[in-house]
């Protein structure tokens, strides 16, 4: 199906989903028909990574009216957090894109037009832009929250079929650290763990993670842990997981990679090192252990402004539990030195053989609920499918598998977001298509992007909303459908792939977005080569063959239909070891061999000297601004979840500066009173909430509001290109 009037009459036709019949009556009484359940299905949440199983209960049309945590998924155990009872709710709201809109040049403004002109109106710009510029002057930024099969098309699409050479998602600002960090030392992007781990460890240590706000479904699985484990949480602020920890290092912010080179130092000198499994199983440890010997306890507490007894202590945790799981997310993602942190947490798992058992591993969680999915067949920094761009042979085997001219795939992978947007200063980009994130809001030192915008020739955005930062920027905006509102499946934080349905309908024109890149395709001249692309379900089938062989190798999944009826299905799952694999599929690890994917199949240290914060505090600017989540209510920029009333309920409406009393009474400060937070790039209010969860010296602002990056500082991990959100010179002015 490819011409805009069959998309648009499929529209009207069937919900994609299978109905599974239950008892009609669900105890509700009389009810009008619409809204009365007769049938059930399932689908994963689509928010963040945990990927939690929800059942949605559908009317005799199939349209979904409401939804309940799902019991016998094997994530979430019948538990969800508010975000995913709400998931129904953002697709009702009214500001829904629900026709294309182009900017008139006479009048300044967005207006309604048909998919035919729209499209029209970008293949004429974007075309144009490449034959004055080169083909690489156009780009796409695009995002972990759409289904992969989406994101494999749009990546095929744009590098193989439109000639675009820099692409990048925002998985960059979340999840590019664990990508290159497990890629170098396990030899592919492999996160080892299954959450069934946060249950049957001895002790759990989080780094840079609060899994009681961010992940609170992962936290439930924490709190079933029977095996009275250690709960230790490094992190500056004594967060809402810190509180409930039986150990919080409260370590100066930044200072994590010193500290787990002391605590690394610290478990030599204990003799914790299983000298065994890392000589058969591991590379570079003898220089990893030469390298550490200056990271004495003394020079480890001078640094991270912790207590020797505390570092002790930690070292005491990870030496004497059996079993010891190592957690992390944005906290170290997110950082000037981040793939050497995450590594350096992956050091420590090898070297004290916590890896491959149960209750261990170096664990990063995701963000966003495909993340994972976007990693793998996005085609940014990997080629298609986990493979190397650098690598003829694996150029070859896309290729052949896709029916495409090897010549069309580049040999290297190109830009990252932020060189992207660097390209674009330099006049070298000049069309970019924005997909399904929020560039204008969440993109560090937003006012970058702002400036930007006058240097693009066109700007296309594809979203369900008409209305967000980076929507009111654009040329043009081409309505998408969201999640509930089409197919395909999501891979969570554990590799566990999960199926999303069609339980709704998409309002006015709005379009999947697999549907979108169809057209697109059409619409460029290369629709021939994606003829294979029928439907997301075809689609699937593709990446099937494509992961075959690799280590996240699914071949033997058959179907969707499959994966809901094992409650997803973590990858690998290869077609010759499908049969041995029945009835396994609820909890599955890696590495349980001890043999990883590089090629010698030998986990590789990775280390590198810590270097300085890019920003420290001084006399003009003297508190350090950390940035991180704020409630479990809401999601990222809250495109979303600002829709829904009861997540607006459930989080604070306006923009909060946390300040330590100390430094309140410094500055003048009463609790509440509302104060200027202003850094050398920008400004914003915010109501002062004076609490000792941040330390003297600090002050934490949520990310999801629209200011808050107007103060960060613009910095990236060398390996990863991911930016540093998490520490920015920042000081606090009264307004009255
Ligand atoms: Fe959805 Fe994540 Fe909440 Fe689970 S924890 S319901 S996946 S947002």
């Amino acid at each position: 199906m490819s011409t805009i009037e069959e998309l648009l009459r499929a529209r009207e036709g069937p919900m994609t989903s299978e109905l599974v019949l239950r008892p009609g009556d669900f105890g509700l009484g009389r009810v009008p028909a619409r809204l009365k359940p007769v049938a059930t299905t399932t689908a994963v949440c689509g928010f963040c990574s945990t990927g939690c199983g929800l059942k949605i209960h559908l009317n005799e049309a199939g349209e979904a009216i409401n939804l309940t945590a799902d019991p016998e998924h094997p994530v979430n155990l019948g538990m969800a957090c508010p975000k995913g009872w709400e998931a129904l709710t953002p697709l009702a709201a009214k500001d829904r894109a629900t026709t294309p809109l182009l900017r008139n040049p006479a009048t300044g403004e967005l207006e309604p037009v048909s998919w035919g002109v729209a499209l029209g109106a970008m293949v004429r710009n974007f075309r144009g832009i490449q034959e004055k510029h080169g083909r690489a002057a156009v780009s796409f930024l695009s995002t972990g929250q759409i289904v992969t099969e989406e994101m494999a098309l749009l990546g095929a699409l744009a590098k193989f079929g439109m000639g675009m050479r820099h692409v990048d998602s925002n998985t960059r600002q979340c999840m590019a650290t664990s990508h290159v960090a497990y890629k170098q030392s396990f030899g592919f992007d492999a996160p080892p763990f299954t959450y069934q781990d946060f249950e049957d460890s001895d002790a759990l240590i989080f780094i840079g993670a609060n899994p009681c706000i961010a992940h609170p479904i992962m936290w439930q699985r924490v709190m079933r842990n029977r095996r009275k484990p250690e709960i230790v949480v490094i992190d500056p602020r004594r967060t809402e997981t810190a509180m409930a920890a039986t150990l919080h290092v409260a370590s100066r912010p930044k200072s994590d990679l010193v500290l787990l080179y002391g605590l690394a130092k610290a478990l030599i000198d204990r003799g914790a090192v299983k000298r065994e499994f890392v000589a058969a199983h591991t590379s570079g440890f003898a220089e990893f252990e030469a390298f550490v010997v200056e990271f004495t306890l003394e020079r480890t507490a001078a640094e991270t402004g912790l207590a020797v007894k505390t570092i002790e202590r930690l070292a005491e945790i990870v030496a004497t539990k059996e079993r010891v799981s190592f957690w992390w997310t944005m906290g170290v993602n997110q950082s000037h030195e981040a793939t050497r942190t995450a590594q350096a947490i992956i050091n420590l798992a090898l070297m004290t053989g916590n890896i491959g058992r149960p209750g261990t591993g170096a664990n990063s969680i995701t963000g966003q609920c495909n993340a994972m999915g976007s990693r793998l067949f996005g085609n940014a920094t990997s080629l298609i499918g986990g493979y190397d761009f650098g690598k003829e042979e694996h150029r070859e085997h896309v290729a052949r598998i896709l029916g495409v001219d090897a010549a069309a795939i580049p040999d290297a992978a190109g830009l990252a977001y932020d060189q992207i947007l660097e390209a674009v200063e330099r006049g070298e980009i000049r069309g970019l298509w924005v997909i399904a994130t929020n560039t204008a809001h969440s993109w560090i030192n937003q006012r970058t992007f702002a400036a930007l915008r006058a240097k693009l020739d066109f700007l296309v955005v594809q979203d369900m909303y008409a209305t967000t930062e980076t929507a009111r920027m654009a040329d043009l905006v081409l309505p998408a459908a969201g999640w509930g509102e089409k197919d395909g499946v999501l891979i969570n934080s554990e590799r566990r792939l999960g199926v999303v349905k069609k339980v709704a309908r998409a309002p006015g024109q709005a379009l999947s977005d697999f549907a979108i890149f169809k057209l697109v395709a059409e619409a460029w001249g290369c629709g021939e080569m994606f003829r294979a692309w029928k439907s997301p379900e075809a689609a699937f089938q593709i990446l099937k063959e494509l992961s075959r062989g690799q280590p996240c190798d699914f071949s033997g999944i058959r179907d969707y239909a499959h994966i809901e009826a094992e409650g997803g299905i973590q990858w690998p799952w290869p077609e010759e070891k499908a049969e041995g694999l029945k009835g396994a599929a609820r909890h599955r690890r890696l590495f349980e061999d001890g043999r990883f994917f590089t090629a010698d199949g030998r986990a590789r240290f990775f280390f590198d000297r810590p270097r300085p914060l890019p920003e420290p505090p001084d006399a003009e600017y003297p508190l350090l601004l950390l940035t991180g989540r704020g409630s479990s209510a809401q999601w990222h920029t809250g495109s979303r979840t600002d829709k829904s009333a009861v997540l607006r309920k459930l989080a604070p409406r306006e923009l909060y500066v946390e300040i330590n009393p100390r430094d309140a009474a410094r500055w003048r400060v009463a609790a509440g009173e509302r104060v200027r937070v202003r850094s050398r790039r920008g400004s914003c209010e915010a109501l002062a909430f004076v609490t000792p969860t941040v330390q003297v010296g600090q002050v934490f602002l949520p990310m999801h509001f629209a200011d808050v990056n107007k103060l960060t500082f613009p910095v990236f991990d060398p390996h990863s290109r991911q930016p540093g959100y998490k520490a920015a010179a920042v000081r606090i002015e009264r307004l009255s």
